[in-house]
């Protein structure tokens, strides 16, 4: 009995593996995120890693315009992904592509995200590492002839290097690069201009990984966090100038454990998410919204840049 009951099982377990192996990828992933996973089921269109060294040869002989999305590997709640940035850098990325026709590089790694080691799963470069990668990729890009750089960045540590890299691209190469994170794009919608404190893996974030990879999201994981402010930081919300509040927090809001100013994020929200709206209010319908008016932006840029030389 007992062995006939392993062979039965057996054969139901041999059953769905050849089930998924022959049918899965191209049904369940048929719109992939476009993450820069190596186990992609199909080819993404504009999406250098996918492509042959002639079709870049091609492609370069029509524009020397590139794309380069930048994110990191890091903590976002329990409900999102560690590459929740690479997947929202890149899919926007693609969007920008299939409006554009600009190449899309493959994304870093990871980004500088020591403010979030006291969770697991983070991986984090250095400043300078990280500035040299993303220094040698680009140089890699302009010896194959590239010489419009565009960085697009979804993740808010890596703000200064990313300007870092652009700085030394402007002024030691040919090539002229542009940081988008620097380019204020008009957010079209008060559900959008609304959100309170939504700055890590909130309602916006969440949003937007809902409609570019809702596969990944597990929402019943979805916890609001509890937030514990150093008290100078609380003052500071309190009693400054919004335009100075800005700066201010900027230096002591999101600092790793070392600084001794209590606000990595493992000392300040209890699960690693930062926003005061409820998390549940999310949807692939507010990420729609957030996606679209930041692949608005960059098309536009594109285009105005393609005026000058296509
Ligand atoms: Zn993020």
């Amino acid at each position: 009995m007992n062995h006939g009951c392993v062979r039965f099982f057996s054969f139901t377990r041999w059953a769905k593996f050849l089930w998924m192996v022959l049918f899965l990828p191209g049904n369940a992933m048929a719109e992939p995120p476009g993450t820069g996973e190596t186990a992609a089921p199909a080819r993404l269109a504009h999406y250098m890693p996918h492509m042959s060294w002639q079709e870049v040869e091609a492609y370069r002989k029509s524009s020397d315009m590139v794309l380069i999305p930048v994110g990191s590997m890091e903590q976002h709640g329990r409900h999102l992904p560690l590459n929740s940035d690479i997947v929202q850098a890149t899919g926007i990325c693609l969007r920008i592509a299939r409006r554009t026709g600009v190449l899309v590089a493959p994304a870093v790694l990871a980004g500088v995200s020591e403010h979030h080691m006291g969770f697991p799963g983070t991986i984090t470069l250095t400043p300078a590492t990280f500035e040299a990668v993303l220094y040698e990729t680009s140089q890699s890009l302009i010896a194959h002839g590239f010489r419009r750089l565009i960085y697009y960045t979804g993740h808010g540590g890596n703000y200064t290097s990313v300007g870092n890299v652009a700085f030394r691209i402007n002024r030691e190469t040919t090539a002229t690069a542009i940081d988008l994170m620097h380019v204020e794009f008009p957010k079209p919608d008060a559900r959008i201009t609304e959100l309170k404190n939504d700055s890590h893996a909130g309602v916006e974030e969440t949003s937007m990984m809902l409609y570019l990879a809702g596969g990944l999201v597990r929402m019943g994981e979805a916890e609001n966090p509890v937030l514990r402010y150093p008290p100078e930081v609380n003052e500071v919300m309190e009693k400054v100038d919004a335009a100075d509040r800005a700066a201010l927090l900027e230096g002591m809001l999101f600092q790793p454990e070392r600084s001794g100013k209590k606000t990595s994020t493992r000392e300040f929200t209890s699960n690693g998410v930062v926003t005061g709206e409820d998390l549940r209010t999310s949807s692939a319908d507010l990420g729609r919204l957030a996606v679209d008016y930041r692949v608005e932006g960059v098309v536009r840029f594109i285009q105005a840049w393609k005026k000058v030389r296509p």
